[in-house]
This record gives structure tokens, sequence and C-alpha cells, in this order.
């Protein structure tokens, strides 16, 4: 087996790059989780959490991953036989309606071209034609990690305001939170889904659900059956809302992320996403020039500034750059997800990163395409360092 020495360029649309100061944080002996020191950093990291949520409502945490915080909101709002509305842009809200759909709710999904994501106006004209209000709920993916497309949060809200329905507006922002702007009480969302190992820059373990009020209102009637999750029994929980033994080494990691989030200030993450993301895509359009690939996203007004995802032409397989760049260059990157298997590779571009890490990442992906003799036309880091040098 080669060695590699230095490190491995971690490009993966999450897990992403945990920074030296949060692993440090978390480098710490047990201690009393029904103790005073934690009880300030729970709190600390509640209120942290809600500002970068855009949230003044309840915050829940979980010892999840996304997954976790997906069957929260969907456990703790819903009953059997409840129909539910997804808005299918892509591999992650397909998921989460096969969840729904498990817990025994009528799924009816919106299909969405995935290439082009979601369109507020048939959302809206969807909900109008419910005119029995049988629809509880509206599942939309912020972010589609699948295809590196970011949904209009706002006009799907505004779709359903128009539309005058009553349905509770879900949204996961797993891989949009603290790279990608998500307000959760201006855009009136009743459930925002969060997950660690994205823009928290933490390692996969915290699942985290933004609730509204009209959100924990409704949790007093559903019915599905809930225990670890249940929203009821965790607000009655003291000193945090935590069910069972709080992860303590987590808050501690996630307290030092919101004081990194803190001292950055939340526009600037943003601007900085929004850079590396162009420089990106920046690079993809003139690898294609010689026509063996494609922005996946082909919907410039959704473009996602927290992942790309990479369309390859007929007869050549994404999996190929992403192992090339794996073995020989030690860059990991993602694969394309169910159908677009061998189809799509992504490059993650959110959390702890900067420009030169995306240019050495970006260079790996260069080289490989050489190296597998994919057709591509030369001077994708150059087009990337024209934007980044701007
Ligand atoms: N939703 C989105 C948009 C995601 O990107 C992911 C994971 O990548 C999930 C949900 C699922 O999260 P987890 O893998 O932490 O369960």
């Amino acid at each position: 087996m080669t060695v590699m020495r230095g490190r491995q360029f971690f490009q993966n649309p999450g897990p992403t790059n945990i920074p030296d100061r949060i692993l440090r944080a978390m480098d710490r002996v047990s201690m009393d989780f029904m103790g005073k020191e934690f009880a300030e950093i729970a709190d600390f990291c509640f209120a942290g959490l809600k500002r970068v949520f855009k949230t003044r409502q309840t915050m829940f945490v979980y010892a999840s991953n996304g997954h976790g915080a997906w069957e929260a909101a969907v456990v703790n709002l819903f009953s059997a036989g409840d129909k539910v509305l997804v808005l299918e842009t892509g591999r992650f809200s397909a998921s989460w309606g096969e969840m729904a759909t498990a817990y025994g709710l009528k799924v009816e999904t919106l299909n969405f071209d995935w290439r082009t994501g979601v369109e507020p106006a048939k959302v809206e004209e969807r909900l109008k034609a419910d005119t029995a209000r049988d629809i509880r709920g509206v599942l939309l993916v912020h972010n589609e990690t699948a295809t590196g497309m970011a949904h209009p949060v706002a006009e799907v809200r505004r779709a359903i305001d128009r539309a005058g329905h009553p349905a509770l507006f879900l949204s996961d922002t797993i891989s949009s939170l603290a790279s990608i702007d998500f307000r959760m009480d201006e855009w009136k969302v009743d459930v925002a889904v969060g997950g660690s190992q994205k823009g928290l820059m933490l390692p996969i373990g915290m699942g985290f659900t933004g609730v509204s009020k009209k959100a924990l209102d409704a949790t007093q009637s559903a019915t599905l059956p809930r225990a670890y999750f249940d929203w009821r029994l965790m607000l009655g929980r003291q000193p945090q809302k935590f069910p069972g033994t709080a992860p303590v080494h987590h808050f501690y990691g996630l307290a030092e992320a919101i004081k990194m989030l803190d001292e950055e200030g939340l526009d600037a993450c943003f601007a900085r996403h929004r850079k590396l993301g162009e420089a990106t895509r920046a690079a993809v359009r003139a690898w294609g020039e010689g026509g063996g690939m494609q922005l996946y996203c082909s919907n410039p007004r959704l473009y996602s500034d927290s992942v790309t995802a990479i369309l390859m032409s007929p007869g050549i397989d994404a999996e190929t750059i992403r192992t090339t760049a794996l073995d020989r260059f030690n860059v990991s990157l993602g694969g394309g997800l169910d159908s677009l298997k061998g189809k799509v590779f992504r490059i993650g571009h959110m959390g702890d990163l900067n420009e030169p890490m995306l240019l050495g990442a970006l260079a790996a992906v260069e080289m490989s395409l050489k190296v597998a003799g994919i057709p591509h036309k030369k001077g994708g880091v150059d087009a990337a360092m024209a934007v980044l040098a701007n």
C-alpha cells in the first residue's frame, strides 16, 4: 500500500473538515451532565443554535444524525394516515418522504425535475386544489446535497400563503445551515431540521430541530408512536431539554463552532461559501468545454454554494474520477447517490474551508481527469483562481 503523507483533502459534502479548535474543545475528561458547568455550556449552545437557525422559538437537540432529526419532525407532528406533500427535488427529499411512508403517512409527491428544482407556482396550485385541507405538512429540502441545488424556501412559503393553506411547513437545512442563509422565523418554517457534520464543522452525532409554536401545538394532537424523540417529554426535562445522558463532548464542540461562527459573522460565512461555490462552478464550466461534463444543476438561480454536483457525459463513469482523486491524490470527493451513481460526482465546499484548500482539491480533480483520460479542457483551476482573486 502506498503511504500518503500530508493531510487528506476532505472535500465531501458532509461530513466536513473538523477544525483543530473544535477537536481540542472536545478533548476533555467526562463530566457531570447535570452539573452547573455543563448547564452553562448547553445554554450557550441552545442560544447559539437559535441565532444560526434565525429563530426565537423552540430548539431541540438529539444525539443522532440528520435522519434522527428528520424522524423527530415526522413522529411529533403527524398521525398515521395524515397526508403530507413531499416536494421531491433529489435523493434526500425522496428519502424523507420514504421515512414518512414507513410511519404510515399518506405521502403525495410533487415531482420536480432534479436538475431545475422546485417550482413554487406548482406548490401553490396543488395546495389551492386541496379544498378539503387534507394536506397536513409540506416537506422541502432547502439544499439538495445530492444535486447541488439550493431551493428558495421563502418563495415556497409565499406559495403556501397565497394558497391560504394551513399545512405545517417543514424544511431540511442539513447541508445549508451555517453555509447558506436560512431564516426559520422570517420564512415561517414550522420545523427546521439540521445536523452537526456539515456547516457546523462538528463530528457526526448531533441532530437539531427548530420548532415553531404552531408545530408545538400540533404535537399535542399527533398520535404517531414516539419515545426518545418526544418533544412533550423533552420540554419537561431539566436542566436541559435532553433525552437521556447528554453528549457533553459534542456540546463542547458545538460551543466552539458557535464561537467560530460568531467571530466570522454569519453574513461573512455565507459570502465565503458563495465565493467558493462560484469558483467551483467556474472550474467545472471550464473543464466542461472539453465535452466530458457539465454542472448537474441547470438552474442558475438555484446553484448551491455548499456543494456542486457534476454530471458526466454518457459513457463516462463518474466513479473513476472519485476513486482516482482518492487513491492517487488523497482527495475525498462525494459520489453520485442512487440513480445518479456513476453519473455524478460531487465536490463539497462547506464548513471549515478556505480558498487554497479548495484550489488544492480542484487541482487534484483536474489531475484526476487527466490521469483517468476523461475528456476535459485544461484551465479549470485557473478559472477558479480568477473568481477567488477577485
Ligand atoms: N438531508 C440532507 C440534505 C443531507 O445532505 C443529509 C446527509 O447528507 C441528510 C438529510 C441525512 O443526514 P444524516 O446522513 O446525518 O442522517
